[in-house]
């Protein structure tokens, strides 16, 4: 497994597992600085678990968007440089505000990422997007923020069910996939399972 610097697997609390330094943010154990950053909690996490080639060697400008409260973006933000984090709903973003108070490098957005011209003003091009936005039109999300993306890479988690809740995930995923390379090159796709069903990963660059 190819882990970017600033990420190391470590024991803590007796377990070995994926860890970055910082303050602690969801109930995750600590020890010496280290916190364990849970892949069943993170879809990057488990793209790293399962050796995804994601292409992170740390110190990497980033824009994520789907950020939540922050649970995987404060693990980002401890190991990559300036770490832009789109949310569009108010009350986690109150969580992810709190995240930030301990982290000089993330910068939390309140938008929606359907709509990127919203927030190009702030963000400058980055070495990665991570998405996790697990909604409907998760091609598109990907699509209309590729203007970010000089070259880099897209790290992105598809939710199966956010598509179409009664279709085979195989399919919506193929469906996903295709949208995509509108304007992408898919470089690797796994299956996130153990730790999220009916999620795929891709790894994916700016065609
Ligand atoms: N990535 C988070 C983590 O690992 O900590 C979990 C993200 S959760 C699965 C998906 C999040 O995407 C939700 O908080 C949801 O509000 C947000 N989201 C969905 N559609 C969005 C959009 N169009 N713009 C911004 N955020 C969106």
């Amino acid at each position: 497994m190819t882990l970017p610097d600033g990420v190391e697997r470590r024991s803590i609390a007796g377990e070995t597992g994926l860890a970055t330094r910082g303050q602690p943010v969801y109930g995750e154990p600590t020890e010496d600085g280290w916190r364990r950053w849970n892949p069943n909690r993170s879809k990057l996490g488990a793209m790293l678990e399962t050796g995804m080639q994601t292409g992170l060697s740390g110190g990497e400008t980033v824009l994520y968007l789907g950020a939540a409260s922050g649970t995987t973006v404060s693990h980002v933000a401890d190991f990559a440089g300036p770490t832009y984090a789109v949310e569009f709903a108010p009350r986690p973003m109150r969580d992810l505000l709190t995240v930030a108070t301990d982290r000089s490098r993330l910068f939390p957005l309140l938008n929606d990422a359907r709509e990127p011209t919203a927030y190009a003003h702030v963000v400058e091009p980055v070495d990665v997007i991570v998405q996790d936005v697990a909604t409907r039109g998760q091609a598109r999300v990907a699509l209309e923020n590729r203007r970010f993306l000089d070259d880099g890479r897209l790290l992105l988690a598809i939710k199966a069910r956010s598509e179409d809740v009664t279709r085979q995930p195989e399919n919506v995923f193929d469906d996903v996939l295709e949208e995509l390379r509108e304007g992408y090159e898919v470089l690797e796709t796994a299956s996130l399972e153990p730790y999220h069903d009916d999620h795929l990963g891709v790894v994916a660059r700016p065609d």
